[in-house]
């Protein structure tokens, strides 16, 4: 077999499938609080996704996913928020490796703006989590079929109908 291309590995995009378990991993609605990863990690703090017969950082998939740009060999992820192992894509940004740490910083002020357009998982309004809950009462209605119609994943329709998550509605 002939030489592994690093630069190819990482950059190759999920398939469908993969991409829905991905987000199903990613617990957290609130665009400024640190979202979860409920998946594999390395040690205690960096997140591991196995999709596609690979491994990769999930961190580097969450950039991939959120910002449609493949991430450069000579780039690096960083957090905003200090917790790598945080999987909101408004808290992760790129930068350079090569830049010291007081630029890194520079950057960090620089990217604590949300992203915008462009979510896999919509963020959902007070009005559609009512709805949602009040749909998903009649049996005749599918989790997943809401999940569709909401842009979000299953398994947050199923904790927005337990009340795991926006509690406070
Ligand atoms: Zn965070």
């Amino acid at each position: 077999m002939g030489r592994t291309r690093r630069n190819n590995r990482r950059l190759r995009p999920l398939s469908r499938q993969a991409r829905r378990r991905f987000l199903d991993y990613i617990e957290g609605q609130d665009p400024d609080e640190c979202w979860t990863w409920d998946g594999p990690m390395m040690r205690s703090d960096y997140p591991l996704f196995y999709g596609d017969g690979r491994q990769r950082s999930a961190v580097g998939v969450l950039y991939y996913l959120y910002y449609h740009k493949p991430l450069q060999l000579h780039e690096v992820i960083q957090h905003t928020c200090d917790n790598r192992s945080c999987m909101n894509p408004n808290h992760i940004y790129r930068v350079d490796r090569s830049l010291a740490g007081h630029e890194i910083q520079m950057e960090k002020v620089r990217h604590g703006v949300n992203v915008g357009e462009g979510h896999p998982q919509h963020r959902l309004t007070a009005e559609q989590v009512r709805e949602i809950r009040r749909r998903a009462a009649d049996p005749a209605v599918l989790q997943k079929d809401l999940a569709q119609e909401y842009g979000v994943t299953s398994t947050m329709i199923s904790k927005i109908v337990h009340r795991k998550a926006w509690t406070h509605i």
